[in-house]
């Protein structure tokens, strides 16, 4: 634990639990008390998901971490071989652009500033 400090004397917080159901966040105190509010879960669950939208990843990205999580786990023989796939894939790719770039200087002009 230990996350979530209070903002004005930088103690750590606690949660508690009111009537059994609601539940609070309030400074320990612990470096002389501040006159820090309670702040009610969900209150604080809203102003976490302010800060942390941000730094949100795309998709593309969680796959990608994905793809690295499950090749880290599996064993040695097999990443090696993925991972050289993925390079042969890249050369493949590579290559194929070069002729396709090569082959645009024979395209009328109008084609060219298609971008492909
Ligand atoms: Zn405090």
């Amino acid at each position: 634990m230990g996350l979530l400090k209070c903002g004005l004397r930088g103690c750590t917080t606690t949660a508690e639990r009111k009537k059994g159901k609601y539940v609070y966040y309030r400074c320990t105190g612990f470096k002389g008390a501040c006159g820090n509010v309670y702040i009610l879960q969900e209150k604080l669950a809203a102003l976490l998901r302010e800060v942390i939208k941000p730094v949100q990843i795309t998709p593309d990205v969680a796959a990608d971490i994905a793809t690295a999580i499950r090749q880290s786990d599996g064993d040695a023989a097999a990443r090696h071989a993925a991972a050289l796939q993925q390079v042969e894939n890249v050369e493949e790719l590579s290559s194929a652009r070069l002729t396709v770039g090569r082959s645009q200087s024979d395209l009328p002009s109008q084609m060219k500033a298609s971008g492909v």
